[in-house]
């Protein structure tokens, strides 16, 4: 064959820089491409193999080498796949590769680099030339006769291609990388983007540093006991046996029931480095009408405080696609940790029209149906570990009622309350319980430390609350009250409820209310502040603040929209009552005595009580309680 010639100018010079720019927002994907390439070459000759018409050697090992050479800056990659004729590398490196890139062009020209694409236009291969300036190909094709080809393009619009000196079936291909990609000779840094992307490719893989002495060579490999059979193996090789960067044989492609705890376990360490034990999983197994195989985990958080951000990682046909795209998989699942391999995923578009895709949509309903299903047959056969996974996986599912229609009505009965002793309800059964007291009505608890002291008062009257810690409660019981009509969340500390009080005429307060608002308004010396008085049934209570629930959620909502460190009261009222008992001897004593020089510092300390009972103080009024307490015991010892 002589030397040919010839001009990449279909698409104009600027190609390349297009390419460049614009094909991936990483350039490490090119690792991605051309180790794929090198798969899918080994994959066919294999299949060629099955349909007689190719016959593979008997002592064949499939596998791709990644060589990199930190000194020459060079990587190259080998593998022993079908190869390729001058003719399909004219075909598919020449023009497929270009007609694809004229699609390119066309549709990104005027795109923004936002617009991230996923998969390719058969493009693939040239993402090599957005790290290096030069590439050349080495190929020999499985086909009878054949002639070993070369091909070198220099990232210009011209390539040159001719006769090659190839001798085994398979192909080479090598990048000269440009100033900006030497990382990429890195052992390490090939090591990390490697992983990344080709963790789970169904060909052996391996990483061999050009640049490491012999004994540094050892430390990339395993060593074996020597048997015969190394004596089989390649030259320099004999005593040790390399380890591939990857596993063929993913978790996610055995059946269901042919993997054990341990293997999901494993798998799960090993993908995602998290050394909690994940909580539970789900596997997924579907071929018809897709074909979608994975694994989901719910993972254990490790405190309230732990962030909700999981990982979901997408394969197509092994190749890793990219962690946590939205439009495939339904947000609430980003909170999950797990894999998803889909090979009818239509990858050779955008992210934008991945969202107006219907099939797309079928695949993240798919998903959301089975993760309900798994949770509520959970609920229904295995209550005692649903029970027990509750407090790691609520906020999972209450942000998946919050975002997604669907999985709110499939979840609606298997939402479950902690209760005050523990217990565990459904919202039915904590109505019915609240029922014949407090219809439609259901008390809860935020903070179980600072709402202590009401949290006994209901325990004394036989009240139960549930327990709503979480952020997510926050909206969450907003949504289950505009599902359920009529039933309103109440917290703990809202409005007390008249079993805590004696029943008396409103007469017989007025006058007594009266005098002591005057009283707490003047020595507070605060006009602002809501006084109530009540006769409590709990003679020991002097003092207690209450918190309007509209008004309280509504100041959380500021909090949580980034309002702190404003003044509260422009948003309106705090909804904040001092409750005094007028049958607690103190308060008594203060009706009686309202001119007594002790009233201003019991006053103040009968607030700061009842503050205190509902949150921390703040720093000023914590010094003026401490300071007024030693005063207090001072009066003690001078008695
Ligand atoms: P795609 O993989 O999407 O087809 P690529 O640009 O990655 O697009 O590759 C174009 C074509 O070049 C492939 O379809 C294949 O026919 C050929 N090719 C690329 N790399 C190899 C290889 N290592 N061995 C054999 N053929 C290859
Ligand atoms: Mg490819």
């Amino acid at each position: 064959m002589s030397t040919q010639k010839g001009s990449l100018s279909i698409n104009s010079e600027n190609i390349f820089p297009i390419i460049k720019k614009w094909l991936y927002s990483d350039h490490d994907i090119f690792y991605r491409e051309l180790v794929s390439n090198g798969c899918d070459a080994i994959t066919k000759l294999k299949k060629l193999d099955i349909m007689g018409e190719y016959s593979i050697p008997e002592d064949t090992e499939f596998k791709i080498e990644v060589r990199v050479n930190q000194e020459l800056k060079t990587i190259t990659i080998t593998d022993n796949g079908i190869g390729m004729t001058a003719d399909e590398v004219n075909e598919y490196i020449n023009q497929i590769a270009f007609s694809g890139a004229a699609a390119f062009l066309e549709q990104y020209k005027d795109k923004t680099n936002e617009d991230q694409i996923i998969g390719h236009f058969g493009l693939g291969f040239y993402s090599a030339f957005m790290v290096a300036d030069k590439v050349t190909i080495d190929t020999l094709s499985y086909k009878e006769g054949s002639k070993p080809v070369h091909w070198e393009c220099d990232g210009g619009t011209e390539f040159e291609m001719g006769e090659g000196e190839k001798t085994t079936v398979g192909t080479e291909i090598v990048l000269y990388l440009n100033e900006d990609s030497y990382e990429f000779s890195n052992e390490y840094r090939a090591r990390e983007v490697l992983t990344k992307y080709c963790s789970f490719m169904p060909v052996d893989i391996f990483l061999i540093n050009e640049n490491a002495k012999p004994e540094e060579k050892d430390s990339a490999v395993e060593a074996t006991d020597s048997t015969e059979d190394s004596v089989e193996s390649p030259e320099e090789e004999k005593e040790v046996k390399p380890v591939p960067i990857n596993e063929k044989n993913p978790l996610w492609n055995k059946h269901p029931n042919d993997c054990t705890d341990d293997e999901y376990k494993d798998f799960y360490r090993k993908v995602f480095h998290d050394y909690k034990e994940p909580l539970f999983w789900i596997h997924l197994n579907m071929d018809y009408p897709f074909n979608l195989k994975g694994i989901l985990y719910f993972p254990k958080l490790n405190n309230e405080y732990d962030t909700l951000e999981g990982t979901i990682k997408l394969y197509n046909n092994q190749v890793f696609i990219a962690d946590n795209i939205k439009e495939v998989i339904p947000e609430f699942l980003l909170l999950l940790k797990g894999v998803i391999d889909c090979p009818d995923l239509p990858l050779n578009v955008s992210r934008s029209a991945l969202q107006n895709d219907g099939f797309v949509k079928k695949i993240s309903d798919y998903i959301t149906k089975k993760v309900a299903d798994k949770l509520s047959g959970m609920f229904k056969t295995d209550k005692e570990n649903y029970e027990k996974y509750w407090d790691d996986i609520n906020p999972f599912i209450k942000f998946g009622c919050l975002k997604d229609e669907k999985f709110a009505e499939k979840m609606n009965d298997f939402i479950i309350f902690k209760d005050l002793s523990g217990k565990y309800l459904t919202l039915s059964e904590c109505l019915e319980e609240n029922k014949e007291r407090h219809e439609n009505t259901i008390f809860y608890v935020t903070n179980e430390t600072e709402q202590s002291q009401y949290i006994n008062m209901f325990k004394e009257e036989n009240i139960n609350a549930v327990i709503l810690n979480h952020n997510i409660d926050a909206p969450f019981i907003t949504h289950l009250e505009q599902k359920n009509e009529g039933v309103k969340f109440v917290r703990i500390d809202a409005d007390l409820s008249s079993v805590f009080k004696e029943e008396v005429s409103e007469d017989e307060l007025k006058d007594i209310s009266e005098k002591l608002t005057d009283l707490f308004k003047k020595e507070l010396k605060n006009d602002k502040l809501e006084i109530k008085v009540d006769k409590l049934k709990n003679e020991h209570i002097s003092s207690m603040i209450t918190v309007n629930e509209e008004s309280r959620r509504m100041q959380d909502m500021m909090k949580a929209y980034g309002m702190t460190g404003m003044d509260p009261s422009m948003f309106g009222p705090t909804g904040e009552t001092l409750i005094l008992n007028a049958n607690n001897t103190l308060v008594k004593y203060l009706l009686e005595h309202p001119d007594s020089d002790k009233a201003d510092i019991l006053c103040n300390q009968l607030y700061d009580l009842a503050l205190i009972s509902l949150r921390p103080l703040s720093p000023e009024q914590m010094t003026g309680f401490i300071a007024r307490s030693n005063e207090i015991l001072q009066l003690l010892v001078q008695e």
